[in-house]
Protein backbone atom coordinates (compact mmCIF):
# COMPACT_ATOMS: atom_id res chain seq x y z
CA UNK A 1 0.00 0.00 0.00
CA UNK A 2 2.27 2.74 0.75
CA UNK A 3 4.43 1.53 -2.12
CA UNK A 4 0.90 2.19 -4.28
CA UNK A 5 0.37 5.74 -2.22
CA UNK A 6 4.15 7.01 -2.60
CA UNK A 7 3.90 6.36 -6.17
CA UNK A 8 0.79 8.50 -6.67
CA UNK A 9 2.68 11.06 -4.56
CA UNK A 10 5.01 11.16 -7.30
CA UNK A 11 2.49 11.16 -9.66
CA UNK A 12 1.16 14.26 -8.51
CA UNK A 13 4.02 16.81 -8.97
CA UNK A 14 3.69 20.02 -10.70
CA UNK A 15 0.24 20.67 -9.90
CA UNK A 16 -0.33 23.35 -7.81
CA UNK A 17 -3.88 23.09 -6.68
CA UNK A 18 -5.60 19.34 -5.75
CA UNK A 19 -8.01 19.33 -7.63
CA UNK A 20 -10.97 16.44 -7.93
CA UNK A 21 -9.14 14.92 -10.90
CA UNK A 22 -5.71 14.47 -9.07
CA UNK A 23 -6.62 13.42 -6.06
CA UNK A 24 -9.20 10.96 -7.10
CA UNK A 25 -6.38 7.93 -7.42
CA UNK A 26 -5.37 8.94 -3.55
CA UNK A 27 -8.63 8.72 -2.33
CA UNK A 28 -9.13 5.37 -3.78
CA UNK A 29 -5.82 4.66 -2.14
CA UNK A 30 -6.61 6.08 1.68
CA UNK A 31 -10.45 4.26 0.95
CA UNK A 32 -7.96 0.92 0.90
CA UNK A 33 -5.83 1.95 3.50
CA UNK A 34 -8.62 2.31 5.95
CA UNK A 35 -10.78 -0.41 4.95
CA UNK A 36 -7.55 -2.65 5.34
CA UNK A 37 -6.91 -1.26 8.81
CA UNK A 38 -10.51 -2.72 9.56
CA UNK A 39 -12.16 0.46 9.84
CA UNK A 40 -15.76 0.01 9.12
CA UNK A 41 -17.55 0.82 5.71
CA UNK A 42 -19.74 3.51 6.75
CA UNK A 43 -16.98 5.15 8.99
CA UNK A 44 -14.79 5.03 5.80
CA UNK A 45 -17.22 6.44 3.74
CA UNK A 46 -17.85 9.81 6.29
CA UNK A 47 -14.16 10.40 6.34
CA UNK A 48 -13.25 10.25 2.99
CA UNK A 49 -16.42 12.54 1.97
CA UNK A 50 -14.72 14.97 4.59
CA UNK A 51 -11.58 15.10 3.47
CA UNK A 52 -12.38 15.43 0.13
CA UNK A 53 -14.45 18.06 0.98
CA UNK A 54 -11.60 19.93 3.29
CA UNK A 55 -8.83 19.06 0.58
CA UNK A 56 -10.95 20.20 -3.23
CA UNK A 57 -9.39 23.45 -4.39
CA UNK A 58 -6.65 23.94 -1.68
CA UNK A 59 -3.68 25.09 -2.83
CA UNK A 60 -0.37 23.74 -2.30
CA UNK A 61 1.92 25.46 -0.12
CA UNK A 62 5.79 25.71 -0.89
CA UNK A 63 7.16 22.85 -1.79
CA UNK A 64 4.78 20.40 -1.22
CA UNK A 65 2.95 18.41 -4.10
CA UNK A 66 -0.92 17.56 -4.65
CA UNK A 67 -0.39 14.27 -3.19
CA UNK A 68 1.94 15.38 -0.41
CA UNK A 69 -0.42 17.66 0.69
CA UNK A 70 -3.39 15.23 0.34
CA UNK A 71 -1.25 12.73 2.68
CA UNK A 72 -1.08 15.30 5.09
CA UNK A 73 -4.88 16.56 4.99
CA UNK A 74 -5.77 13.15 5.65
CA UNK A 75 -3.09 12.70 8.69
CA UNK A 76 -4.21 15.53 10.00
CA UNK A 77 -7.85 14.88 9.80
CA UNK A 78 -7.93 10.90 11.40
CA UNK A 79 -5.31 12.66 14.13
CA UNK A 80 -8.18 15.14 14.83
CA UNK A 81 -10.72 12.72 14.87
CA UNK A 82 -9.65 10.58 17.04
CA UNK A 83 -7.92 12.94 19.21
CA UNK A 84 -10.34 15.51 20.02
CA UNK A 85 -10.74 15.86 23.67
CA UNK A 86 -8.35 13.56 24.89
CA UNK A 87 -8.03 13.98 28.62
CA UNK A 88 -6.73 11.53 31.88
CA UNK A 89 -9.47 10.03 33.97
CA UNK A 90 -12.25 12.45 34.98
CA UNK A 91 -12.70 12.28 39.16
CA UNK A 92 -14.37 15.09 39.16
CA UNK A 93 -16.83 14.05 41.39
CA UNK A 94 -17.88 13.62 45.43
CA UNK A 95 -15.63 10.90 46.75
CA UNK A 96 -15.58 7.84 45.45
CA UNK A 97 -15.32 9.25 42.17
CA UNK A 98 -17.07 6.12 40.43
CA UNK A 99 -15.12 4.58 37.55
CA UNK A 100 -17.91 1.86 35.28
CA UNK A 101 -16.16 -0.41 32.89
CA UNK A 102 -17.82 -1.81 29.72
CA UNK A 103 -17.54 -3.80 27.21
CA UNK A 104 -17.69 -7.53 25.64
CA UNK A 105 -15.93 -10.33 26.96
CA UNK A 106 -12.63 -10.67 26.53
CA UNK A 107 -12.07 -7.08 25.86
CA UNK A 108 -9.69 -6.30 28.39
CA UNK A 109 -12.50 -4.92 31.08
CA UNK A 110 -10.84 -6.68 33.94
CA UNK A 111 -7.06 -6.16 32.75
CA UNK A 112 -8.04 -2.46 32.56
CA UNK A 113 -9.98 -2.09 35.62
CA UNK A 114 -6.33 -3.06 37.23
CA UNK A 115 -4.10 -1.20 34.85
CA UNK A 116 -6.25 1.82 36.50
CA UNK A 117 -5.87 1.02 39.92
CA UNK A 118 -1.97 1.15 39.19
CA UNK A 119 -2.11 4.32 37.37
CA UNK A 120 -4.56 6.54 39.60
CA UNK A 121 -2.53 4.97 42.55
CA UNK A 122 0.45 5.78 41.21
CA UNK A 123 0.17 8.85 38.81
CA UNK A 124 -2.40 10.31 40.51
CA UNK A 125 -1.77 9.17 44.45
CA UNK A 126 -6.02 7.83 44.98
CA UNK A 127 -6.65 5.54 47.06
CA UNK A 128 -8.34 3.11 44.70
CA UNK A 129 -10.89 0.41 45.44
CA UNK A 130 -11.97 -2.39 42.77
CA UNK A 131 -14.98 -4.52 42.87
CA UNK A 132 -16.41 -7.34 40.55
CA UNK A 133 -19.52 -7.15 39.47
CA UNK A 134 -19.46 -10.20 37.29
CA UNK A 135 -21.91 -12.80 39.76
CA UNK A 136 -21.76 -15.13 36.72
CA UNK A 137 -18.35 -16.49 36.65
CA UNK A 138 -16.42 -16.80 39.96
CA UNK A 139 -13.41 -17.01 38.02
CA UNK A 140 -13.89 -13.35 36.76
CA UNK A 141 -13.84 -12.53 40.41
CA UNK A 142 -11.07 -14.27 41.52
CA UNK A 143 -9.40 -12.97 38.70
CA UNK A 144 -9.55 -8.86 39.41
CA UNK A 145 -8.62 -9.93 43.16
CA UNK A 146 -5.00 -11.33 41.70
CA UNK A 147 -4.71 -8.40 39.61
CA UNK A 148 -5.95 -5.54 42.11
CA UNK A 149 -3.34 -7.28 44.79
CA UNK A 150 -0.93 -7.01 41.75
CA UNK A 151 -1.78 -3.46 41.12
CA UNK A 152 -1.09 -2.88 44.97
CA UNK A 153 -5.05 -1.56 45.51
CA UNK A 154 -7.81 -2.88 47.70
CA UNK A 155 -10.36 -5.36 46.38
CA UNK A 156 -13.62 -5.38 47.84
CA UNK A 157 -14.96 -8.77 48.34
CA UNK A 158 -18.95 -9.63 47.74
CA UNK A 159 -21.22 -11.99 48.96
CA UNK A 160 -21.96 -15.61 47.26
CA UNK A 161 -25.78 -14.41 46.72
CA UNK A 162 -25.67 -11.26 45.60
CA UNK A 163 -27.00 -9.66 42.69
CA UNK A 164 -24.57 -7.27 40.59
CA UNK A 165 -26.37 -4.11 42.02
CA UNK A 166 -26.08 -5.35 45.72
CA UNK A 167 -22.62 -6.05 45.38
CA UNK A 168 -22.66 -2.38 44.09
CA UNK A 169 -24.01 -0.72 46.77
CA UNK A 170 -22.01 -2.63 49.23
CA UNK A 171 -19.08 -1.63 47.64
CA UNK A 172 -19.86 2.45 47.45
CA UNK A 173 -20.94 2.26 50.87
CA UNK A 174 -17.72 0.53 51.76
CA UNK A 175 -15.80 2.94 49.47
CA UNK A 176 -17.46 6.03 51.28
CA UNK A 177 -16.68 4.65 54.70
CA UNK A 178 -12.77 3.80 54.10
CA UNK A 179 -12.58 7.57 52.32
CA UNK A 180 -11.43 5.73 49.01
CA UNK A 181 -11.30 8.22 46.40
CA UNK A 182 -11.92 6.31 43.71
CA UNK A 183 -14.19 2.75 42.94
CA UNK A 184 -13.75 0.90 39.73
CA UNK A 185 -16.78 -1.70 38.71
CA UNK A 186 -15.11 -4.02 36.68
CA UNK A 187 -18.38 -5.68 34.92
CA UNK A 188 -19.56 -9.07 33.18
CA UNK A 189 -18.64 -10.24 30.13
CA UNK A 190 -20.62 -10.01 26.96
CA UNK A 191 -19.96 -12.30 24.54
CA UNK A 192 -22.29 -10.75 22.08
CA UNK A 193 -24.66 -7.83 22.98
CA UNK A 194 -27.29 -9.32 24.99
CA UNK A 195 -30.33 -7.87 26.55
CA UNK A 196 -29.89 -9.23 29.62
CA UNK A 197 -26.70 -8.15 30.29
CA UNK A 198 -27.25 -4.38 29.05
CA UNK A 199 -30.11 -4.36 30.77
CA UNK A 200 -28.08 -4.85 34.52
CA UNK A 201 -25.16 -2.90 33.37
CA UNK A 202 -27.61 0.11 32.42
CA UNK A 203 -28.93 -0.51 36.09
CA UNK A 204 -25.84 -0.83 37.05
CA UNK A 205 -24.98 2.85 36.06
CA UNK A 206 -28.14 4.39 37.54
CA UNK A 207 -27.05 2.73 40.72
CA UNK A 208 -23.54 4.12 40.75
CA UNK A 209 -23.78 7.65 38.78
CA UNK A 210 -20.34 7.07 37.14
CA UNK A 211 -18.23 10.09 36.45
CA UNK A 212 -16.68 8.00 33.69
CA UNK A 213 -18.60 5.30 32.02
CA UNK A 214 -15.57 3.52 30.07
CA UNK A 215 -16.27 1.33 26.83
CA UNK A 216 -13.23 -1.00 26.53
CA UNK A 217 -12.42 -2.17 23.14
CA UNK A 218 -9.84 -4.89 21.47
CA UNK A 219 -8.24 -2.99 18.73
CA UNK A 220 -8.34 -6.32 17.10
CA UNK A 221 -11.89 -6.43 16.96
CA UNK A 222 -12.38 -5.25 13.17
CA UNK A 223 -15.33 -4.09 11.23
CA UNK A 224 -17.55 -5.97 14.36
CA UNK A 225 -16.36 -2.41 16.41
CA UNK A 226 -19.02 -0.74 14.93
CA UNK A 227 -22.28 -2.76 16.17
CA UNK A 228 -20.61 -3.19 19.74
CA UNK A 229 -19.94 0.48 19.66
CA UNK A 230 -23.28 1.59 18.80
CA UNK A 231 -24.66 -1.19 21.35
CA UNK A 232 -22.95 0.40 24.08
CA UNK A 233 -23.39 3.95 23.61
CA UNK A 234 -27.46 3.32 23.38
CA UNK A 235 -27.23 1.86 26.60
CA UNK A 236 -24.78 3.80 28.54
CA UNK A 237 -23.89 7.31 28.27
CA UNK A 238 -19.67 6.78 27.34
CA UNK A 239 -17.39 9.12 28.87
CA UNK A 240 -14.20 7.69 27.10
CA UNK A 241 -12.83 4.74 25.42
CA UNK A 242 -9.88 2.23 25.92
CA UNK A 243 -8.17 0.66 23.44
CA UNK A 244 -7.14 -2.34 24.20
CA UNK A 245 -4.26 -5.11 22.63
CA UNK A 246 -2.39 -2.20 20.42
CA UNK A 247 0.46 -4.12 21.29
CA UNK A 248 -0.74 -6.86 18.69
CA UNK A 249 -0.71 -6.29 14.93
CA UNK A 250 -3.84 -4.76 13.83
CA UNK A 251 -3.50 -1.57 12.12
CA UNK A 252 -6.34 -0.57 14.86
CA UNK A 253 -8.80 0.78 12.62
CA UNK A 254 -11.57 0.28 15.47
CA UNK A 255 -10.14 3.38 17.06
CA UNK A 256 -11.35 5.75 14.24
CA UNK A 257 -15.10 3.10 13.89
CA UNK A 258 -15.75 3.46 17.95
CA UNK A 259 -14.62 7.18 18.14
CA UNK A 260 -16.70 7.76 15.58
CA UNK A 261 -19.82 6.34 16.42
CA UNK A 262 -19.85 6.52 20.25
CA UNK A 263 -18.48 10.51 19.94
CA UNK A 264 -16.57 10.08 23.20
CA UNK A 265 -12.78 10.31 23.24
CA UNK A 266 -9.87 7.56 23.40
CA UNK A 267 -8.26 7.71 26.39
CA UNK A 268 -6.14 5.16 27.00
CA UNK A 269 -4.64 2.56 24.60
CA UNK A 270 -3.46 -0.93 26.36
CA UNK A 271 -0.07 -1.71 24.94
CA UNK A 272 0.55 -5.28 26.79
CA UNK A 273 -1.23 -7.96 29.21
CA UNK A 274 1.41 -6.15 32.29
CA UNK A 275 -0.21 -3.79 34.66
CA UNK A 276 1.98 -1.25 33.62
CA UNK A 277 0.96 -1.38 29.98
CA UNK A 278 -1.23 1.07 29.22
CA UNK A 279 -0.64 4.62 27.67
CA UNK A 280 -2.28 7.71 27.35
CA UNK A 281 -3.80 7.44 23.47
CA UNK A 282 -1.33 9.16 20.97
CA UNK A 283 -3.90 9.93 17.90
CA UNK A 284 -1.20 11.38 15.49
CA UNK A 285 0.91 8.12 15.98
CA UNK A 286 -2.20 6.19 15.62
CA UNK A 287 -3.25 7.99 12.40
CA UNK A 288 0.00 6.75 11.26
CA UNK A 289 -0.41 2.86 12.05
CA UNK A 290 -3.72 3.25 10.40
CA UNK A 291 -2.42 4.41 7.36
CA UNK A 292 0.25 2.14 7.53
CA UNK A 293 3.16 4.69 7.51
CA UNK A 294 4.89 7.15 9.41
CA UNK A 295 4.12 11.26 9.25
CA UNK A 296 4.62 10.67 5.34
CA UNK A 297 4.41 14.12 4.31
CA UNK A 298 7.30 15.33 6.67
CA UNK A 299 9.35 12.03 5.48
CA UNK A 300 9.15 12.97 1.77
CA UNK A 301 9.70 16.86 2.66
CA UNK A 302 12.88 15.85 4.82
CA UNK A 303 13.94 13.33 2.22
CA UNK A 304 13.65 15.58 -0.74
CA UNK A 305 15.89 18.63 0.88
CA UNK A 306 18.52 16.73 2.63
CA UNK A 307 19.19 13.46 0.84
CA UNK A 308 20.95 13.17 -2.10
CA UNK A 309 18.44 10.24 -3.18
CA UNK A 310 20.76 9.20 -6.03
CA UNK A 311 23.52 8.37 -3.61
CA UNK A 312 20.94 7.12 -0.98
CA UNK A 313 19.71 4.74 -4.01
CA UNK A 314 22.88 3.21 -4.63
CA UNK A 315 23.52 2.39 -1.01
CA UNK A 316 19.84 0.63 -1.04
CA UNK A 317 21.15 -1.25 -3.71
CA UNK A 318 24.26 -2.55 -2.31
CA UNK A 319 22.65 -3.18 0.37
CA UNK A 320 20.28 -6.02 -1.22
CA UNK A 321 22.53 -6.78 -3.57
CA UNK A 322 25.01 -8.25 -0.45
CA UNK A 323 28.10 -5.90 -2.28
CA UNK A 324 28.94 -5.08 1.42
CA UNK A 325 28.74 -1.72 3.11
CA UNK A 326 31.59 0.07 3.84
CA UNK A 327 33.60 3.22 5.06
CA UNK A 328 32.89 5.39 2.22
CA UNK A 329 28.95 4.57 2.32
CA UNK A 330 29.37 4.84 6.26
CA UNK A 331 30.92 8.26 5.76
CA UNK A 332 28.28 9.26 3.22
CA UNK A 333 25.74 8.28 5.76
CA UNK A 334 27.35 10.47 8.53
CA UNK A 335 26.96 13.12 5.92
CA UNK A 336 23.28 12.85 4.87
CA UNK A 337 22.38 12.72 8.45
CA UNK A 338 23.78 15.84 8.93
CA UNK A 339 21.65 17.10 6.16
CA UNK A 340 18.27 15.90 7.32
CA UNK A 341 18.48 16.76 10.98
CA UNK A 342 19.61 13.44 12.69
CA UNK A 343 18.71 9.98 11.71
CA UNK A 344 16.69 9.87 15.08
CA UNK A 345 14.43 13.35 13.88
CA UNK A 346 13.68 11.05 11.07
CA UNK A 347 12.97 7.51 12.82
CA UNK A 348 10.68 9.72 14.88
CA UNK A 349 8.64 9.87 11.48
CA UNK A 350 8.28 6.06 10.83
CA UNK A 351 5.32 3.98 11.90
CA UNK A 352 5.62 3.09 14.68
CA UNK A 353 6.36 -0.53 14.76
CA UNK A 354 9.01 0.10 12.44
CA UNK A 355 10.65 2.53 14.96
CA UNK A 356 10.81 0.78 17.74
CA UNK A 357 12.74 -1.94 15.32
CA UNK A 358 15.07 0.77 14.21
CA UNK A 359 14.98 2.05 17.57
CA UNK A 360 17.19 -1.65 19.20
CA UNK A 361 20.09 0.41 17.30
CA UNK A 362 21.30 3.47 19.40
CA UNK A 363 20.77 6.29 16.67
CA UNK A 364 21.68 9.10 18.97
CA UNK A 365 25.20 8.07 20.08
CA UNK A 366 25.75 7.92 15.41
CA UNK A 367 24.58 11.58 15.75
CA UNK A 368 26.72 13.51 18.64
CA UNK A 369 30.32 13.48 17.11
CA UNK A 370 29.73 13.11 12.94
CA UNK A 371 32.40 15.86 12.89
CA UNK A 372 34.99 13.80 14.56
CA UNK A 373 34.04 10.59 12.77
CA UNK A 374 34.02 12.28 9.09
CA UNK A 375 37.60 13.45 10.19
CA UNK A 376 38.60 9.62 11.28
CA UNK A 377 37.32 8.52 7.37
CA UNK A 378 39.12 10.93 5.70
CA UNK A 379 42.65 9.98 7.85
CA UNK A 380 42.30 6.97 6.06
CA UNK A 381 43.16 5.57 2.35
CA UNK A 382 40.54 4.76 0.14
CA UNK A 383 42.14 0.78 0.34
CA UNK A 384 41.48 0.86 3.98
CA UNK A 385 37.78 2.49 3.60
CA UNK A 386 36.85 -0.01 1.25
CA UNK A 387 38.14 -3.09 2.98
CA UNK A 388 37.96 -1.78 7.12
CA UNK A 389 38.58 -5.37 7.59
CA UNK A 390 42.61 -4.98 7.15
CA UNK A 391 42.40 -2.13 9.73
CA UNK A 392 44.46 -3.27 12.43
CA UNK A 393 47.26 -1.84 15.27
CA UNK A 394 49.46 -0.16 12.76
CA UNK A 395 46.93 1.53 10.83
CA UNK A 396 45.04 2.58 13.84
CA UNK A 397 47.61 4.28 15.15
CA UNK A 398 48.48 6.08 11.81
CA UNK A 399 44.51 7.22 11.38
CA UNK A 400 44.30 8.21 14.93
CA UNK A 401 47.46 10.77 14.58
CA UNK A 402 46.15 11.76 11.64
CA UNK A 403 42.88 12.88 12.65
CA UNK A 404 44.37 14.15 15.91
CA UNK A 405 42.54 11.79 18.00
CA UNK A 406 43.05 8.41 20.38
CA UNK A 407 43.20 5.05 19.22
CA UNK A 408 40.16 4.14 21.20
CA UNK A 409 38.12 6.23 19.13
CA UNK A 410 39.10 4.92 16.06
CA UNK A 411 38.09 1.73 17.75
CA UNK A 412 34.86 3.38 18.78
CA UNK A 413 34.55 4.30 15.18
CA UNK A 414 34.79 1.14 13.89
CA UNK A 415 32.47 -0.40 16.09
CA UNK A 416 29.74 2.00 14.82
CA UNK A 417 30.55 1.05 11.47
CA UNK A 418 30.05 -2.39 12.29
CA UNK A 419 26.44 -1.48 14.21
CA UNK A 420 25.60 0.57 11.02
CA UNK A 421 26.33 -2.42 8.78
CA UNK A 422 24.06 -4.75 10.82
CA UNK A 423 21.50 -2.45 10.93
CA UNK A 424 21.69 -1.90 7.23
CA UNK A 425 20.60 -5.18 6.89
CA UNK A 426 18.05 -4.59 9.80
CA UNK A 427 17.11 -1.91 7.34
CA UNK A 428 17.12 -3.72 4.67
CA UNK A 429 13.69 -5.82 5.24
CA UNK A 430 11.16 -3.52 5.03
CA UNK A 431 12.77 -0.07 6.25
CA UNK A 432 14.06 3.26 5.85
CA UNK A 433 16.18 3.00 2.44
CA UNK A 434 13.92 0.96 1.04
CA UNK A 435 10.77 3.71 1.94
CA UNK A 436 13.40 6.07 0.44
CA UNK A 437 14.21 4.35 -2.70
CA UNK A 438 10.58 4.21 -3.53
CA UNK A 439 10.22 7.62 -3.16
CA UNK A 440 13.28 8.03 -5.20
CA UNK A 441 11.44 6.31 -7.77
P1 LIG B 1 -12.48 -9.02 30.08
O1 LIG B 1 -13.22 -10.28 29.74
O2 LIG B 1 -13.03 -7.86 29.31
O3 LIG B 1 -12.41 -8.77 31.54
O4 LIG B 1 -10.99 -9.21 29.55
P2 LIG B 1 -9.66 -9.57 30.36
O5 LIG B 1 -9.20 -8.39 31.13
O6 LIG B 1 -9.85 -10.84 31.12
O7 LIG B 1 -8.64 -9.77 29.15
C1 LIG B 1 -8.78 -10.79 28.20
C2 LIG B 1 -7.41 -11.22 27.72
O8 LIG B 1 -6.78 -10.15 27.03
C3 LIG B 1 -6.48 -11.58 28.86
O9 LIG B 1 -5.72 -12.69 28.47
C4 LIG B 1 -5.59 -10.35 29.02
O10 LIG B 1 -4.32 -10.68 29.53
C5 LIG B 1 -5.52 -9.85 27.60
N1 LIG B 1 -5.28 -8.41 27.51
C6 LIG B 1 -6.01 -7.40 28.01
N2 LIG B 1 -5.51 -6.19 27.65
C7 LIG B 1 -4.43 -6.44 26.88
C8 LIG B 1 -3.46 -5.61 26.17
O11 LIG B 1 -3.52 -4.37 26.16
N3 LIG B 1 -2.48 -6.27 25.48
C9 LIG B 1 -2.42 -7.64 25.46
N4 LIG B 1 -1.43 -8.19 24.74
N5 LIG B 1 -3.29 -8.43 26.08
C10 LIG B 1 -4.28 -7.85 26.79
MG1 LIG C 1 -13.38 -9.75 33.09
Amino acid sequence: LTDKLSRLVKQMRGQARITEANVQDMLREVRMALLEADVALPVVRDFIARVKEKALGQEVLGSLKPGQALVGIVNKELAATMGEGVADINLAAQPPAVILMAGLQGAGKTTTTAKLAKHLQEKRKKKVLTVSGDVYRPAAIEQLRTVTAQAGAEWFASGPEQKPREIALAALDYAKKHFFDVLLVDTAGRLAIDEVLMQEIKELHAVLNPVETLFVVDAMQGQDAVNTARAFKEALPLTGIVLTKLDGDSRGGAALSVRQITGAPIKFAGVSEKLDGLEVFDAERHAGRILGMGDIVALVEQVAQGVDMEAAQKLAAKVKSGDGFDLNDFLGQLQQMKQMGGLSSLMDKLPAQLAAKAGQVDMGKAERDIRRKEGIICSMTPHERRRPDIIKATRKKRIAAGAGVQVQEVNRLLNEFDQMRTMMKKMKSGGLMKMMKKMGG
